[in-house]
């Protein structure tokens, strides 16, 4: 089951489906996830094209990500560019594309859009942002989704700009080390750090699906990150492997 609508100029595509990713949930629980296209990404996507030309086209989506291509990273930059995650998001486009036929007639977000996306995610694990920002959502559907799942996950790097501060409430700011995680805890985030040096930090939880914690559990089950109105207080932190 999938609903796809426009808001704000973007392409947004909640889902209810599986994942292989063993961190985030077991391969056979159904669970939701949200993916957010340009509509060049959607144009380029209806036919043949490479990694480099989709990712490439990322600006509308991923803002100010110090990741996204369209901010100068290279493709081995972001952690969703992987070929098994492309070749899902263009079939992905494509069906969208076989439906609606152009951009154009895509419905735009409205009032019964949001009421069978809340039915679809009632008590069920929902992954905000598995491509994307997922403040692209309208907040009010973010909150609504929150209120009936049973548990849920998201991340931005989005944390510094005033218009997304009420994101706070569901989201963790994702940060590089400490500076950066001690400044967006001032400002109200909870955090998940990439930790580049590598120490364990005693105000935070170390991810228990991370290597250096065992790979305890995987999001469904922990669901840590999941902002200030979620579970747990404090911030999160993961040694980064790169
Ligand atoms: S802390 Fe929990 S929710 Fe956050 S990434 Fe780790 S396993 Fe997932």
């Amino acid at each position: 089951m999938r609903y796809e609508f426009i808001y704000n100029g973007v392409l947004n595509v909640i889902r209810l489906g599986t994942t292989l990713n063993d961190k985030i949930a077991p391969s056979n629980l159904k669970m939701i996830q949200t993916y957010h296209y340009s509509r060049a990404q959607y144009e380029e996507g209806q036919n043949k094209t490479t990694m480099n030309k989709f990712f490439g086209l990322d600006s509308d989506v991923c803002m100010d990500c110090v990741y996204a291509m369209g901010n100068g990273a290279s493709l081995k930059g972001c952690y969703t560019h992987k070929r098994d995650q492309y070749s899902g998001m263009l079939s992905q486009l494509r069906s969208i594309g076989r439906i609606y036929g152009d951009w154009d007639n895509i419905p735009v977000f409205n009032e019964d859009i949001q009421r069978a996306i809340v039915k679809m995610c009632m008590d069920k694990y929902v992954r905000f942002g598995t491509y994307g920002e997922p403040v692209l959502l309208p907040i009010d559907l973010v909150e609504r989704v929150c209120f009936v799942a049973k548990s849920w996950t998201g991340y931005t790097h989005q944390w510094r700009r005033v218009p997304y501060y009420d994101y706070r409430e569901f989201f963790m700011a994702s940060t590089q080390g400490l500076d950066e995680s001690l400044q967006a805890e001032t400002m109200g985030w909870r955090v998940f750090m990439d930790d580049i040096e590598k120490q364990r930090r005693t105000h935070m939880i170390g991810c228990p699906a991370s290597e250096e914690n065992g790979y305890k559990s995987d999001c469904a089950k922990c669901s840590l990150c999941s902002g200030t109105k979620g579970k747990g207080k404090k911030s999160v932190y993961i040694f980064n492997h790169s």
